[in-house]
């Protein structure tokens, strides 16, 4: 391992790389696969013709290590499930007639079998399937595919690094299985678990892997003191073994604080750390154990999440301190690049000056390349590179796009009060009452309306030009109309115009705001075969004109009823796009802010008296660390007051949050300050309900009563016992009658007969209330 060449003394490599294709040919042979139209054959060959494309690619750039393990046809912590063979019971059959559609059934369920959960792997927009396990899961080791794709890279005389989801991370992760009690913690079955990580070591060893990668990104997370153990005991047990690669276990997306003199401490070779970011502080934490003696670090100092080009210089600093930290310094992107798009020059859109901004995967390997060879050779070895970097970011802090003085000087006269609706709940309630004189507990929808093929139809006709404007804007007018009407003849109290202009919630705004860049190739996995393109928040954000009064107009134009105005809220505007990482977040959310503020406000003006701005992504975004919760929290809800604040007393502000986990965020709900808000609830039964209720909350609450995850139809008697769950919680006069989130996914049949039984539903509950007669 050792060798003697100076220029391998610091070594470049990364964990993962996009699975995708250039052209999506992973998504393509894959959904195909599921249609039938590709065979399975077909399928492997794909596969593996990309992660051959992939190896060659990085080994041409120049890294030293290219990682093995990371292609995944749906998803790497499933992959890893198959690994451990913790296959769910209801799956163990199809997984035995054939592995690979047992694969996918456990991915996306099958007609009699659900699939495994998806949630969000850490604080990125990558979904996993969280792994069920119990006290009878028997794991065994199944090491095929690790040792295939290492075998694979090194066939083609490369030097191979397989990546494995750690052992402590893995059962982190996971959740009990459903028929077992929901307090079992998975971290007990880890004796059980290490055998078969032994195992898969030794396989690895045998196929001539010479390091092995471990990642536990769990671990840089706050963890107990039985968790820390936990892992000092794994990586205690897994370095004593003796018929094994040397081990380098990997952290990333924030620092590892109490971990890191775990595993300082722990008899393996290698430790892989983040250092961008919050993850930054791993630079002090390393120096107060003392650095790695004798251990290979793994530097991540390239941000693997965002698409900005790194400062070089910065970075070289950076490691130079390290390198008093250990024995060996090699660089790296802070975590696998699957969370950025492929590669930034595709993008021919985007002016010259403002890509050279941008380093997406094939970027930031370069940039990998050249701290390694600067490292290794001097700076002089890469002055061409460093020079047209200090260009690059020089032409960026000087550039008009990022520095737009009436955007700043807007954000810097902002005060307290200009966050704070100008009276207390109390008079502006009695306001609204006064002027909406809705009944009690009125009924509402979360803001989208079925998105028909032919609405998507039309919007891919206006792009490719074979529709002008006005006869793709008359389409969206007559959906319009059609959303009203139903509403109407439903019954609905509050009525929505559909959202059927908007292609996504962000994308929309994104497209209307300057500031944002959207990309034409940024796909990046959200999950299985679905891909997203995040649009780019490169510059400072300002509005240049209305972006929906034209819409919620023409629908409030055709009914006597309210119709709510509909936006997407800063925090969510920031959270499913990348991001600046020129100035802090707070500041870019400040100015998206302003410019919801001035669409808030002009909507008033047109006579909107219901406003809505939808944050569902306000929970997603907390940062993993508790320390940096507060923080973020009071910038977040200053971003969503600001954009709402600046309303008369009788403008009624919703907002809107799915997902089902709020209890740590209660008071950052309560701090938004919304009239009301609406939350998913029917599948946990109203909790989140009782929740609110016991920490106090003062306003008007719309817990959902109607599943919209499914084409299931919910019985009126069904949702009659959801709102009287409600009611238990919430007094009559504060309950809203809504669905759990928008109906953009659903199909006009289910649509039609749910809302009609949530208005019987709302009817008949409210029939039985003794203020009923109190409200017109
Ligand atoms: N208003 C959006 C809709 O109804 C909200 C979507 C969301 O919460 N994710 O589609
Ligand atoms: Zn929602």
């Amino acid at each position: 391992m050792t060798t003697t060449s100076a220029s391998a003394a610091h070594r470049a490599t990364v964990y993962g790389y996009p699975r995708q294709g250039p052209n999506r040919e992973l998504k393509k042979a894959v959904e195909g696969y599921w249609r039938g139209r590709v065979d399975a054959a077909t399928l492997r060959e794909t596969a593996a013709g990309l992660r051959r494309e992939v190896w060659r690619q990085l080994a041409d750039a120049g890294l030293h290590e290219v990682p093995t393990g990371d292609f995944s046809y749906y998803d790497h912590v499933l992959d890893t499930s198959v690994m451990v063979g913790a296959v769910p019971d209801r799956h163990r059959a199809a997984v035995a007639a054939d592995a690979l559609d047992g694969y996918f059934a456990m991915a996306r369920g099958t007609q009699d079998s659900a699939p495994l959960e998806m949630t969000k792997w850490f604080d990125t927009n990558y979904h996993y399937l969280v792994p069920e396990l119990g006290p009878d899961t028997v794991f065994a080791a199944d090491s095929t595919k690790q040792v295939a794709e290492a075998s694979e890279a090194m066939a083609l005389g490369l030097a191979a690094r397989p990546v494995l989801l750690g052992p402590v991370s893995y059962l982190l992760l996971a959740k009990p299985a459903p028929d077992v009690a929901a307090d079992f913690a998975p971290l007990t079955l880890l004796d059980r678990l290490l055998p078969v990580y032994a195992e898969v070591l030794a396989d690895l060893r045998a196929a001539g892997a010479r390091w092995v990668q471990l990642d536990e990104p769990a671990l840089v997370q706050d963890r107990t003191p039985a968790e820390l153990n936990a892992a000092a005991r794994a990586y205690r047990d897994l370095g004593a073994l003796t018929d094994r690669p040397r081990l380098l276990v990997a952290s990333y997306f924030d620092r590892l604080g109490e971990a890191l003199p775990v595993l300082a401490a722990a008899p393996v070779e290698g430790l892989a750390l983040d250092f961008t970011g919050p993850a930054a502080a791993n630079l002090a934490g390393l120096a107060a154990v003392g650095g790695l003696l004798g251990k290979r670090l793994v530097a991540g100092v390239v941000d693997g999440r965002n698409v900005w080009i790194n400062d070089l210089e910065k970075s070289l600093a950076t490691l130079g301190t390290l390198l008093g930290l250990a024995d060996r310094v090699d660089v790296a992107a802070s975590c696998s690049l699957l969370h950025v798009p492929l590669d930034a020059t595709a993008e021919r859109d985007i002016d010259p000056q403002v890509a050279r901004w941008l380093a997406f995967a094939r970027q930031k390997v370069d940039e990998v390349v050249t701290l390694a060879r600067a490292l290794a050779h001097g700076t002089e070895a890469v002055a061409p590179q460093l020079a047209a970097n200090r260009a690059g970011l020089a032409s960026r802090a000087g550039s008009a796009l990022t520095r737009d003085p009436a955007v700043r000087a807007r954000t810097a006269a902002v005060t307290d009060a200009d966050a704070r609706r100008g009276q207390p709940y109390a008079e502006r309630a009695a306001a609204q009452r006064a002027h909406l004189r809705l009944p009690l507990l009125p009924t509402t929808t979360i803001g989208s309306f079925p998105q028909t093929s032919e609405l998507r139809a039309a919007r891919a006709d206006l792009r490719a030009g074979r529709v002008d404007a006005a006869a793709y804007e008359a389409r969206v007018e007559a959906e319009i109309r059609a959303v009203i009407d139903f509403q109407e003849r439903a019954g609905l109290d509050v009525l929505v115009h559909g959202e059927p202009e908007r292609n996504d919630m962000v994308q929309y705004f994104a497209e209307q705001l300057s500031g944002y860049l959207a990309t034409q190739h940024g796909w990046v996995q959200s999950y299985g075969t679905r891909y997203v393109r995040p649009p780019v928040l490169a510059g400072d954000v300002a509005r240049p004109g209305p972006m929906t009064v034209r819409w919620t107009r023409y629908a409030q134009a055709r009914t006597e009823r309210p119709v709510k105005g509909m936006l997407t809220g800063p925090v969510t505007m920031l959270a499913w796009s990348f991001v600046r990482d020129d100035q802090p977040l707070a500041e870019t959310a400040r100015q998206v802010a302003l410019a919801l503020r001035d669409e808030v406000g002009d909507l008033e003006a047109a006579g909107t008296s219901v406003i809505q701005v939808d944050e569902p992504a306000l929970r997603e975004t907390l940062p993993l660390r508790a320390a940096d919760r507060a923080a973020y929290l009071a910038w977040a809800t200053e971003a969503f007051r600001l954009a709402t604040s600046g309303v008369r007393p009788k403008t009624q502000v919703h907002t809107h949050m799915c997902y089902a986990e709020f209890g740590d965020i209660l008071s950052a709900i309560d701090a938004l300050d919304a009239d009301v808000i609406s939350l998913e609830a029917a599948r946990s039964h109203m909790r989140v309900a009782d929740e609110l209720a016991a920490a106090g909350y003062p306003r008007e609450v719309g817990p959902g009563v109607y599943d919209i995850h499914s084409p299931r139809v919910p019985e009126v008697a069904e949702v009659v016992g959801l709102l009287r769950a409600g009611l238990v919680a919430v007094p009559a006069d504060r309950l809203w009658v809504n669905p759990d989130c928008g109906l953009k996914t659903r199909g006009w049949p289910e649509t039609r007969r749910s809302l009609e039984h949530l208005v019987a539903a709302a009817r008949e509950v409210r029939a039985e209330l003794p203020g009923a007669a109190a409200r017109p």
